[in-house]
């Protein structure tokens, strides 16, 4: 199976080709066309498999229709450390260059005023760790009304460091009828139960 199989747009191929890769990861090929098709996912999978990929590429392509308005972010990646968000921001920024999207990263450590800058003026993504994100949204700065997908990205990591309250505040913030993917390494039973509240008939993959 190619990349041109997956219901990927001609732009994303290109972008794809550019970056070399010459076929898709298992969870690739498993979880694109879904994603695309709108259905919510969870992802057993670890880092180094294309996990990143299988989540961003689909996004570029939804969120190519639309634009976005001042404090209202129209997709959501949670990330449990800097360092993840900072990462998935980079492969956003790869993908993502030959598409008008814009992106704000927020995570602690970095002072707020650019990051309340950034959302003034609009973003598409907004790539997140749970407290940066829960403090900016408790000062008034984030409307998640219309954020209408949603991605827990290691969310056994996130279990491990306390995030699960925090996560499920934000998830009531968002619309219901949202798009929601969660990918983890592991499926220990507070994330099969955040899973089961959370996500609407998801699909299912391991890899
Ligand atoms: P991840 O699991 O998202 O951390 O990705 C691990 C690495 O695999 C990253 O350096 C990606 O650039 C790379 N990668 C992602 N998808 C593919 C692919 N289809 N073919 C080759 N490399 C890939």
């Amino acid at each position: 199976m190619s990349f041109a199989d997956l219901g990927l747009s001609e732009e994303l191929l290109k972008t794809v080709e550019a970056a070399g890769y010459s076929e898709p990861t298992a969870i690739q090929r498993q979880a694109i066309p879904s994603v695309l098709m709108m259905r919510d996912l969870i992802g057993i999978a670890q880092t180094g498999t294309g996990k990143t990929a299988s989540f961003v590429l689909p996004m570029i392509d939804i969120l190519a229709e639309g634009r976005s308005r001042a404090r209202m972010p129209r997709s959501l990646i949670l990330e449990p450390t800097r360092e993840l968000a900072a990462q998935v921001a980079e492969n956003f920024e790869k993908y993502g260059k030959n598409h008008k999207l814009s992106m704000a990263l927020l995570i602690g450590g970095v002072q707020m005023g650019d990051q309340v800058k950034a959302l003034e003026k609009g973003v598409d993504v907004l790539i997140a760790t749970p407290g940066r994100l829960m403090d900016l949204f408790e000062r008034g700065k984030i409307l998640l009304t219309g954020c209408n997908m949603l991605v827990i990205d290691e969310a056994d990591r996130m279990l491990d460091m306390g995030f699960i309250p925090d996560i499920e505040n934000i998830c009531t913030k968002l619309p219901a009828n949202r798009q929601t993917l969660l990918f983890s390494a592991t499926m220990p039973p507070p994330i099969k139960k955040l899973a089961d509240k959370f996500l609407s008939n998801p699909k299912q993959i391991e890899v």
